[in-house]
């Protein structure tokens, strides 16, 4: 009999926990081949990107090559990119090659759902905020506009390029614009003191009646209290309807001149997901059993952003946040481990159980159970327990650091292109020979 093959997709919080958890167990079982895929060759830590998007963090700080996390040995890593997944003939299509599987592991996470986006044809000011070369670029255009808006002498352009619009009102776009608020308020009018902060605007759009929906309202309006005190402009119950010459035109035909629109609504499933022949939600994701198994595929399991999981008392389901994620994978890697050797499963059991939200350097939100907790205590928790669940003690210290020195001494302000910038340029080993299927 030839090695069981076992392939896991996406190498993000719910891929690499599955793929360490098994290899802690089976590394030195032969035969069995796990097989890790990945368009990116680290491991990005996602809740940090807005920190990157206004320069507080340097990117090569949240980010893991994966072969510093693991040797390559019969169980391997394949950068390559999914293009098709067939649960029925249990194959795989990727830039690599055809790959076959005993069992698989969706684990490809979400993308921005951009359905909002499709007719507006201007989208050369819109950036979304999903991985590393986005919050790069974020931050390189944020720093062109106040290059450009302090040597401009026209006052109406001015106070375009100085127009930051945030469509979402959810986290990430509640942690975005109040970095930028913080950044741009305290540091960057002293690094270009040409420019008039009375110039500056930052404006989040909200198309529902409040922000954060999933905040019980209470703290909903804690956290629009704080962003209003920041001098954050929330417009509720407002979409972009239109983009044209630097308008962005809103939701009852009114007008903001700007060359800023960062889009971050919710989220869809990956469309390699989205397009399988799994069961799956109106956002794409493969509906899971209890045991995180694909529904009516025994042999895949999904996690995270990619899986629907219902609980079957409280009938919630399960919000994609990176903690969910990893608890997900815990259960999918001993659930794997059951099924090649022959023991007996475990359920997943949703639990929301805490929750943090930055607001700048100066205040956060947190819940732990029923308790909250916000202030300069939530900062240092938030600080915390972040640079703790970054992966390696190289990033943990480097993004400390980071947070430490750009408080003291500024953001970084400098623009450097994505094409000139190489995260992978970190890769230590040639990748493992690729063998397409046993
Ligand atoms: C800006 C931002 C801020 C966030 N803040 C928080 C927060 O504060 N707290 C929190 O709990 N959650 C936060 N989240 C959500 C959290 O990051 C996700 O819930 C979590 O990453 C989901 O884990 P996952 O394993 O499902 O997917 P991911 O971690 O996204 O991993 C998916 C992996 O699949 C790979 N991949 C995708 N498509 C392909 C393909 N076709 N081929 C090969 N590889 C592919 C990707 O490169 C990636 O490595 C945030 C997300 C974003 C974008």
């Amino acid at each position: 009999m030839g090695k069981k093959n076992i392939l896991i997709l996406g190498a993000g919080f719910g891929g690499l926990t599955v793929f360490s958890r098994l290899l802690h167990t089976l590394k030195n079982r032969d035969e069995f081949r796990i097989t890790l895929i990945d368009e990116q060759n680290f491991f990005l830590f996602s809740p940090l990107l807005h920190e990157v998007a206004v320069g507080v963090l340097l990117p090569e700080n949240i980010v893991t090559p994966i072969r510093k996390l693991f040797r390559s040995g019969i169980h391997r890593f394949i950068q390559a990119h999914v293009e098709k997944v067939n649960l029925v003939k249990q194959e795989i299509i990727t830039s690599a090659g055809i790959f076959n599987y005993d069992y698989i592991v969706l684990a490809l996470g979400g993308v921005t759902d951009m359905s909002d986006m499709v007719n507006i044809i201007d989208n050369s000011n819109v950036f979304v905020l999903k991985t590393a070369q986005d919050a790069m670029t974020i931050k390189n255009h944020i720093m062109e506009m106040f290059e450009k808006a302090s040597i401009e002498t026209d006052p109406e352009i001015v106070k375009q390029l100085l127009t930051f619009v945030i469509s979402g009102g959810g986290y990430t776009g509640v942690e975005l614009a109040a970095s930028l608020s913080d950044v741009a308020y305290n540091y960057l009018t002293t690094s270009y003191p040409q420019i008039d902060p009375k110039n500056i605007k930052i404006i989040v759009l909200e198309s529902a009646d409040r922000i954060i929906r999933d905040l019980p309202i209470k703290y909903s309006h804690y956290v629009m209290t704080h962003l209003h005190n920041h001098r954050i402009d929330v417009l509720l119950n407002t979409k972009v309807t239109q983009i044209e010459n630097n308008q962005i035109e809103i939701s009852g035909g009114d007008v903001i001149s700007s060359r800023t629109l960062v889009y971050v609504p919710g989220i869809l499933a990956n469309p390699v997901i989205s397009e399988s022949n799994a069961e799956k939600d109106d956002m794409g994701r493969a509906f899971v059993n209890d045991y995180m198994e694909v529904m009516s595929f025994a042999s895949a399991y999904a996690v995270g952003d990619c899986a629907h999981y219902e609980d079957t008392i409280s009938r919630e389901v399960a919000r994609p946040r990176a903690h969910n994620a990893v608890r997900q994978a815990k259960i999918v890697a001993k659930n794997l481990i059951a099924d090649l050797l022959g023991k007996s499963k475990v359920r997943y059991k949703y639990s929301d159980a805490a929750e943090i939200i930055s607001l700048g350097r100066s205040n956060a939100l947190l819940r732990v159970q029923k308790l909250w907790i916000h202030g300069i205590l939530a900062v240092f928790i938030w600080v915390a327990s972040y640079s703790l669940l970054a992966i390696g003690g190289k990033n943990r210290l480097k993004i400390a650091a980071d947070w430490i020195l750009s408080r003291i001494f500024g953001p970084d302000t400098s623009i450097i292109r994505p094409e000139c910038y190489n995260l992978q340029t970190d890769l230590e080993h040639d990748a493992s020979p690729i063998v397409k299927s046993d």
